[in-house]
């Protein structure tokens, strides 16, 4: 008696523990959710949801709309359930209040990762439009003024991009751009570790160890629970997308030694085929994305975010000024290609620096971890 009169505390203590946010739900649809305030917790959402089953989890993804709806804010951060949500919008379509659970999970997402991110910038560009813009032409102006400052001679008799650009300083910045948002990104994967998981104690290390193995690298390069959803294109143009920058971010970050020279630069080799199949992926995903935004037929891009805007935009203009200065580079048009790589470098710049750590891009390292660290809470058996 004493001792189950002792747990009835500890729940409770834990249950009352949890502070409510009256605001919440406002935040949530500020991120996006909309007609939230309409579910009345019926539940086709989950007989509908292609992972509520095999993630045995009866009540997702409801549980996190009441979360918000009861300003729950400890839970809703502590949760991973939002991101083994892949946005396929099944749940939405037959929701009969209309009350865009889809929508709610993303934003959920968004409001994740204002709360992973330490420097609060995540927030400010979440939340206002005007937070995106400043960071956008901030950034763009900073690169601009580096570059301006560290560039080279310009070379007018012949295209000398290498003479323009120094592939010493192209090469240093870009590392160190690199290291410094990938250690963000990794103190922001570690705040999502301690708020989801905690610590690792009570699970076995080595089974941990596997585990890591086992989970990140294939759903990071898989993306592999988006192919359980019924509108498959989406999962296409993800995978385009993430194969064709990753395929110019090796080419122009380790490679960049060799790709980036006074040598005109398509179809002369390997590297340069293998740069136009990079930009190929991206427009025709871009393009794509672009289109679908545009004409809301499906529910994946019914509701566009501020956010999402930027990122699409971006990444076309990064791919289209990337693209002409191969095109001018390889016709010998030295001006042109100088003023086309000086723009892909103010727009690139802005691009890595805020969706990596900060917004989109993060999404591709928030959601593997997402699974594993949803493992190790089953290995603890807290699941
Ligand atoms: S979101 Fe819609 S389908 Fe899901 S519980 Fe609420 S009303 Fe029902
Ligand atoms: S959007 Fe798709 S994956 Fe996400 S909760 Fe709805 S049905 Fe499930």
């Amino acid at each position: 008696m004493e001792s189950s009169s002792g747990d009835l505390m500890t729940v409770y203590a834990r249950e009352v523990s949890y502070r409510v946010r009256p605001d919440l739900m406002n935040t949530i649809e500020k991120l996006g959710a909309v007609g939230i305030s309409k579910c009345f917790d019926c539940g086709a959402c989950t007989v509908s949801c292609p992972f509520s089953e095999e993630l045995g989890m009866a009540p997702f993804p409801r549980r996190v709309i009441k979360y918000v709806k009861l300003g729950l804010e400890d839970k809703l951060v502590a949760s991973l359930e939002p991101w083994l949500c892949y946005y396929c919008g099944d749940c939405s379509d037959t929701c009969p209040k209309n009350a865009e659970p889809a929508e709610t999970m993303m934003a959920v997402r968004r409001y994740l990762v204002t709360k992973y991110d330490f420097t609060g910038l995540s927030r400010l560009m979440y939340l206002t439009r005007l937070g995106w813009l400043l960071a956008i032409i901030i950034l763009g102006g900073i690169a601009f003024l580096i570059g301006w400052l560290l560039k080279g001679p310009i070379v007018l008799e012949r295209t000398e991009l290498e003479t323009f650009a120094p592939v010493d300083i192209v090469d240093t910045a870009g590392i160190a751009v690199f290291i410094i948002l990938a250690s963000i990104l990794l103190v922001n994967i570690y705040r999502m570790f301690r708020f989801s998981v905690g610590s690792l104690r009570g699970i076995p290390l080595t089974k941990a160890f596997i585990e890591l193995i086992k989970i990140v690298p294939l759903h990071f390069f898989t993306q592999l629970r988006l192919a359980k959803c019924t509108f498959k294109n989406y999962w296409y143009i993800h995978l385009m997308i993430f194969y064709g920058y990753g395929l110019s971010f090796i080419l122009f970050v380790p490679l960049l030694r060799l790709t980036l020279s006074n040598k005109p630069f398509l179809f002369v080799d390997p590297l340069s085929i293998a740069g136009i199949l990079s930009t190929i992926l991206l427009i025709i995903g871009a393009s794509l994305m672009i289109k679908g935004r545009l004409e809301k037929k499906t529910h994946v891009w019914r509701y566009s975010h501020h956010t999402d805007w930027m990122f699409i935009t971006l990444l076309f203009l990064v791919t289209i000024t990337g693209i002409l200065t191969g095109v001018f580079r390889t016709l010998n048009y030295p001006l042109p290609t100088y003023i086309s790589f000086a723009l892909h470098i103010v727009l690139v710049t802005p691009f890595l620096v805020l969706e990596v750590p900060f917004a989109k891009w993060s999404h591709l390292a928030y959601r593997p971890f997402s699974i594993y660290f949803y493992r190790l809470n089953q290995l603890r058996g807290g699941v």
